[in-house]
């Protein structure tokens, strides 16, 4: 499995909760920053095997990107990157791009899963998360992607806002429900240190979710979801039948994948690497072929540790017959724990958290870690 991510590092707004790398004043370098992610495909191309299975563009808002930037970007992905006949070819959209002209456009390259950040379905809470789109916006748009012959879409739902019940919370999941798309990645907000939203917490400007009812309205996502057809294959994504991310299931597999694009990160099952996380420094570097990114040899216990946060997190739990190692007696007592409570089951050589246990499943991944 080969996968090819390219981070486009370009937005309309600044949406107050992210914390992602990106610029909103990007207008004067956009075309050499463009280059330079040209070019570091061009320069990278023997790092993957091939063909390419999945292509994945993220961000940022890659729906920004014009129809000569976007030509160059697959020109250049054509004559360097074989791809698999069924390459997955991920889009990630905003709803203010979508466009009849763009939406033909992005087909006619062959992008064939499209990924649209719709968040909420509150224009309420659209505006004080600064988002460039209202709630109509996104409904127009996924039927005209629909329209367009777009037979694989993803939307994205943000839960546990402030003020947001467990009714509102509903209403946005039944909306989905009724637009016919075939995958849901769901993420509860979290506050993170950099961003607008903490400063707006911290002045008191809004209040958080309280993190009972963030459980709450965990278990309800998955409980809808379920009864709608939709598979929790990881914690927060959920796909019919046949829809999963295949790019973002290599990640949680542990497959190899290369990352391009300022603040990148790329994995070939021992390295990390991630590329500078600056557009002007990436694409100086880039340009002069001077080292751009930094690396990080993973240490048998780190690479153990990926495993077991990445596995515990999938429907397919974590294979214990490909740890390096067997459990330690305390370790051993740890699971056994953890089965008593009901946050895991074992069978099989395998291990899968219990939606109950989906609710600790970064302290359960900790608490098995392994340290140098
Ligand atoms: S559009 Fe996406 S990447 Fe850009 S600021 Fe908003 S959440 Fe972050």
């Amino acid at each position: 499995m080969s996968g090819l991510y390219l981070h486009i590092p370009f937005c309309r707004k600044r949406c107050t909760y992210c914390d992602f790398h990106f610029s909103t004043t990007f207008e004067n370098y956009r075309t050499s920053l463009v280059q330079a992610i040209a070019s570091e495909l061009a320069l990278r191309a023997t790092e993957l095997d091939l063909p390419i299975q999945t292509i994945y563009f993220g961000g940022g808002t890659p729906s920004i990107l014009n129809f000569s930037e976007l030509d160059l970007i697959f020109n250049t992905i054509h004559a360097h990157y074989p791809t698999a006949p069924d390459c997955e070819i991920t889009f990630e959209v905003n709803p203010e791009d979508i466009n009849e002209a763009n939406l033909l456009y992005w087909k006619g390259l062959g992008i064939n899963r499209l990924s649209i950040g719709l968040q909420t379905f509150s224009d309420e809470d659209l505006l004080w998360m600064n988002r460039a789109h209202h709630v109509n916006d996104g409904l127009a748009g996924i039927q005209l992607a629909q329209q367009c012959g777009f037979d694989n879409i993803s939307v994205d739902l943000i839960y546990g806002l402030p003020g947001q019940s467990l009714a509102a919370w509903d209403a946005s999941l039944q909306a989905v429900f009724k637009l016919g798309v075939q995958h849901l990645s769901a993420y509860c907000l979290t506050i993170e240190p950099k961003t607008a939203l903490n400063h707006l917490v911290r002045q008191k400007k809004l209040q958080p979710a309280d993190e009972v009812l963030q459980s709450e309205q965990f278990l309800w996502l998955v409980q809808k979801a379920s009864m709608h057809g939709f598979e929790q294959y990881e914690i927060s994504n959920f796909g019919l039948a046949g829809f999963h991310s295949r790019h973002n299931s290599s990640y949680w597999k542990f497959q190899p994948y290369l990352g391009i694009g300022p603040s990148a990160h790329s994995f070939d099952g021992k390295v990390r690497r991630w590329n500078v996380r600056n557009n002007t420094q990436y694409t100086n570097q880039v340009g002069k072929n001077d080292k751009w990114f930094e690396t990080e040899h993973l240490s048998a216990n780190e690479r153990r540790n990926e495993q077991i946060l990445l596995g515990l997190r999938t429907i397919w739990g974590l294979d214990v017959s490909t740890l390096t190692t067997d459990w330690t007696p305390k370790e051993s007592a740890q699971i056994t724990e953890f089965a008593r409570l009901s946050w895991l089951t074992i069978s099989n050589e395998k291990i899968v958290l219990t939606e109950q246990g989906k609710l600790h499943a970064d302290g359960i991944a900790a608490a098995l870690f392994r340290v140098d």
